[in-house]
C-alpha cells in the first residue's frame, strides 16, 4: 500500500456509497474469482478504464490470451466513482513548461492526443452500446478571483496561438445571461471539447465488452504476491496463481506498492471528494443562477468541479485533504458542504444525499506515463492521470495493447507520455510533499 494512503481507503469488500452506485445499471456478468493455477499471455491488474481498455484491444485486435484480476469488482476504483467529466486534461504542467521540456511539436502532439482521447470515450460507448448518459456541450473554467480573469485571457491567446483552439471568453454579464453564474465568479472561458458521463455505467459497459470478447475478469482477486520465475510473472491471489508472460499494472491511485516493486516510490495518490444534493427544482436552479448542465470548474489550484445531473441534483467536487482514514471522512464532508454553501448559497442549503471520495494519482513529472516498467519489457503501465483520466485512461489502455503487440506506430504516443516514470526524491517524504503543496496552493488560491 502506498505510504501516502491509509488502509481504510482499500475496503475492497464493498462498493463506495456514491450517487453513481445508486443509479448505475447492474454489471450483469460473471466475475468469478481466480481459482487454481492458470496461465495466459497478458495479466491485467485492475479493472478500471485503463485495464479494461487494454484487455479489450489486446483480445479483439491482437487475439491475445488475456485475464483481468480485480481486487474488488470492475469500476471499484476511481473509474466508478469520479465526477464524470470527460474532457481534456491529465497533467499538471503549464503548456509553456511542457514546450520547454518536450518541444513545441511534441506538446502539440500531446494536446492532439488528449483531444483524440475524449473522442475515444464516445467511440467506445457507441461501439459497445454503452448508455453512459453522455451530455455534450464542452466545459467552462471560471475565474474565482478578479486577477484570474487576466489569466483566462492569456490562456485563450496561448490556446489559439499554439494549438489553433478557439476558446470563448465570457464576462460576468454573459455568464449570468447563460445561467452559469454564482456570486464568486469573475468571468469564464469555454471549450467546446468534452462531455459529461455516468462514470460507473461507462466502466461497467467496458467490462461487459471485455467479457463479451471472452476475456475473464476475476473479481475479488487481489494480487497479494508477485514473483518472477523463468521469464514468467506469477501473480498470487487468495484463490489461485496466474502465470503470465506480460503484466499490465492498471491500478493508478490504488497501486499496491508493497506488492509491485516496479512502481515503488513513483506515484503520489491524492484525494478527490464529491458531494451530491437532493434533486433541485427548476426554480431553485434559477434562483441560484445556475441552470446549465455544462461541466464546470474554477481556477483554484485545489479546484472545485461541479455540474447539474440529469435529475436536477448538483454534483460538487473538490481536490484536497490528506487524511484518507474513515475518521477523516466526516470532517471532509463538512468542509465540502461549507464550500458549496459559500459558492452556491441556494444549492448549499439543500440536503446532501451522497458523499464519497477516492484517489487520483500524480507523478513526479506531473504528466502521465504509458510504457514499460522493466528492461525486459514484460511489465507495463499507463498511469498518473492527475485527476483527469476518463479520456486518457481509455486511450492509454488501448495504446498499451499496441505497444505490447509490438505495434508502437499504431499507438502513436507523444514523448510527453513515454519519457519516464521518475522516482520521487526520498519517496518516504511524499505525504509531506503533498501537505506542503496544499499549504502553498491554499495560499496562492487566496491571492
Ligand atoms: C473523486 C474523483 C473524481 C474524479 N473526477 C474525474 C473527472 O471528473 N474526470 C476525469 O477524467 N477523471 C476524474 N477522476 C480520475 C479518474 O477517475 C481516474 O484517472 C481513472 O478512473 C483511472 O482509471 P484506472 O483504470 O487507471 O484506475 P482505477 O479506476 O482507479 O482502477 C484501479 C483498480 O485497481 C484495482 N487494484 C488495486 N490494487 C489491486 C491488486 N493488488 N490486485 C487487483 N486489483 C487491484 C482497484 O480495485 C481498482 O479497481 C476522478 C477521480 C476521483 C477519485
Amino acid at each position: 500500500m502506498p505510504s501516502t494512503t491509509h488502509r481504510d481507503a482499500f475496503h475492497f469488500d464493498h462498493p463506495v456509497a456514491s450517487y453513481w452506485e445508486a443509479t448505475a445499471e447492474p454489471l450483469g456478468i460473471d466475475t468469478a474469482p481466480l481459482a487454481g493455477n492458470v496461465q495466459c499471455d497478458v495479466a491485467v491488474i485492475g479493472a478500471g478504464y485503463t485495464g479494461l481498455a487494454a484487455a479489450l484491444r489486446l483480445r479483439s485486435e491482437y487475439g491475445m490470451d488475456v485475464r483481468v484480476l480485480e481486487a474488488a469488482e470492475p469500476g471499484w476504483g476511481a473509474s466508478g466513482r469520479n465526477g464524470g467529466f470527460s474532457c481534456i486534461g491529465c497533467h499538471k504542467r503549464s503548456y509553456s513548461s511542457l514546450i520547454k521540456s518536450y518541444g513545441l511539436a511534441d506538446t502539440r502532439h500531446f494536446y492532439a492526443t488528449m483531444k483524440e482521447a475524449v473522442g475515444r470515450v464516445a467511440d467506445l460507448c457507441a461501439a459497445h452500446g454503452i448508455d453512459a448518459w453522455l451530455n455534450q456541450g464542452g466545459e467552462i473554467s471560471l475565474a474565482h478571483l478578479p486577477s484570474r480573469w487576466a489569466e483566462l485571457e492569456e490562456k485563450r491567446y496561448i490556446m489559439a496561438y499554439v494549438f489553433g483552439e478557439k476558446l470563448e471568453l465570457l464576462s460576468v454579464d454573459q455568464l449570468k445571461a447563460r445561467g452559469l453564474w454564482a456570486p464568486g465568479f469573475h468571468g469564464g472561458i469555454r471549450n467546446d471539447t468534452g462531455f459529461s458521463i455516468h462514470p460507473l455505467n461507462y466502466v461497467r459497459g467496458l467490462a461487459r465488452a471485455v467479457h463479451k470478447a471472452s476475456v475473464p475478469i476475476h473479481g475479488r482477486s487481489r494480487v497479494t504476491r508477485w514473483e518472477e520465475r523463468s521469464g514468467r510473472h506469477l501473480l498470487t491471489t487468495s484463490g489461485g496463481t496466474l502465470s503470465a508472460r506480460n503484466v499490465i499494472l492498471a491500478t493508478n491511485g490504488y497501486t499496491p506498492e508493497d506488492v509491485s516493486p516496479y512502481a515503488q516510490g513513483r506515484l503520489m495518490p491524492a484525494l478527490s471528494n464529491i458531494i451530491v444534493t437532493r434533486p433541485l427544482s427548476k426554480a431553485e436552479h434559477e434562483e441560484q443562477g445556475w441552470t446549465q448542465r455544462l461541466m464546470a470548474y474554477d481556477t483554484r489550484n485545489l479546484l472545485h468541479y461541479f455540474r447539474l445531473l440529469p435529475d436536477g441534483r448538483f454534483l460538487f467536487g473538490g481536490r484536497g485533504g490528506t487524511d484518507a482514514s474513515d475518521a477523516g471522512a466526516d470532517p471532509m464532508k463538512q468542509h465540502m458542504i461549507e464550500r458549496l454553501h459559500q459558492m452556491f448559497p441556494v444549492f448549499g442549503a439543500a440536503e446532501i444525499t451522497h458523499f464519497w471520495r477516492g484517489f487520483v494519482c500524480l507523478s513526479y513529472d506531473l504528466v502521465p506515463y504509458v510504457g514499460p516498467l522493466n528492461q525486459e519489457k514484460s511489465v507495463w503501465t499507463a498511469i498518473a492521470y492527475h485527476g483527469n483520466g476518463i479520456a486518457m485512461a481509455s486511450y492509454s489502455g488501448s495504446a498499451l495493447a499496441d505497444l505490447i503487440a509490438g505495434k508502437p506506430e499504431r499507438a502513436d504516443l507523444p514523448s510527453v507520455l513515454t519519457r519516464r516514470l521518475a522516482r520521487f526524491p526520498l519517496p518516504f517524504l511524499r505525504p509531506f510533499y503533498l501537505k506542503g503543496a496544499y499549504l502553498w496552493f491554499n495560499y496562492e488560491d487566496r491571492n
